[in-house]
């Protein structure tokens, strides 16, 4: 049986970790592919890191990764990937703004033959007016930096076959977003349109902060060798 890994960035989401687990096992149990969760830790400061042991003692299907310190969900995603076993690995975040009920599309889209899928956000519900603008010029930049090598609203939702992540290992660190060095690491990629929930548990962890630091280091990160960097303190994967 083929083996997929849902790879989940976490960072101050101990609210969010039981319910993610139980949509994901729930949707890969009428599925006929073993399973692997990854969940990254990415230095939270609340009770995450014991959510995510709790659950690994109980499902051994559990990986973990725990950043000693906060390094941002690139650099969660980039480690939850070099680390992934699975024949295939899905990312998809753990706020469930990741419709999971989209897994078998996903999947189906990737036996298809497609090296990646990527989900595109067709609409977000839960963005002020201005939060709004900003992601979406931000966006707009690093796009554009990347030569629009992927529409704007493309996301991290997304599955990607092994062989992309074997080629995603060995390629020099050219971006900072994790997606755009998935992008470089493959040939084709598929797209699939998703209308994005709201939160329902704890807030955007994106403060304006954060999202120009992204921007700044997506921009300038090559020249300024600021590629996200990260120190693993814990993991149970071997
Ligand atoms: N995240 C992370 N490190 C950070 C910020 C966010 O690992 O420094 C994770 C977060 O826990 C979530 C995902 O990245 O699983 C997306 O973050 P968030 O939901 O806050 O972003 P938004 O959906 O508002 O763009
Ligand atoms: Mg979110």
């Amino acid at each position: 049986m083929k083996k997929i890994s849902v790879v989940t960035p976490c960072y101050n989401e101990a609210e969010n970790i039981e319910p993610f687990h139980t949509a994901i096992t729930h949707a890969f149990s009428s599925l006929p592919y073993e399973l692997e969760i990854v969940y990254v830790n990415d230095g939270s400061s609340d009770t995450s890191e014991e959510r995510i042991r709790a659950l690994s003692l109980r499902d051994p299907r559990v990986k973990y990764i725990f950043f000693a310190k906060n390094a941002g969900q690139q650099a969660a995603t980039s480690a939850g990937l070099v680390h992934a076993s699975g024949d295939a690995v899905m990312m998809m975040d753990v706020d469930l703004q990741h419709p999971p009920h989209l897994i078998p599309d996903f999947i189906e889209r990737w036996e298809e033959g497609n090296e990646v899928v990527f989900g595109i956000r067709r609409a977000r519900s839960d963005d002020s007016p201005l939060r709004g603008i900003t992601s979406k010029i931000a966006a707009t930049i690093i796009a554009l930096g990347e030569g629009w090598r992927l529409p704007r609203d493309t996301s991290d939702f997304s599955i990607m076959d092994r062989s992309v992540v074997q080629a995603f290992k060995k390629l020099p660190p050219r971006a900072v977003m994790t997606r755009f060095q998935v992008a470089r690491a493959a040939r084709a990629y598929a797209f699939i349109p998703f209308d994005v929930p709201p939160r329902t548990i704890g807030e955007s962890k994106y403060t304006y902060k954060k999202l120009l630091t992204l921007l700044w280091k997506s921009t300038f990160g090559k020249s300024l060798g600021t590629l996200p960097r990260y120190e693993i303190k814990e993991t149970n994967i071997v």
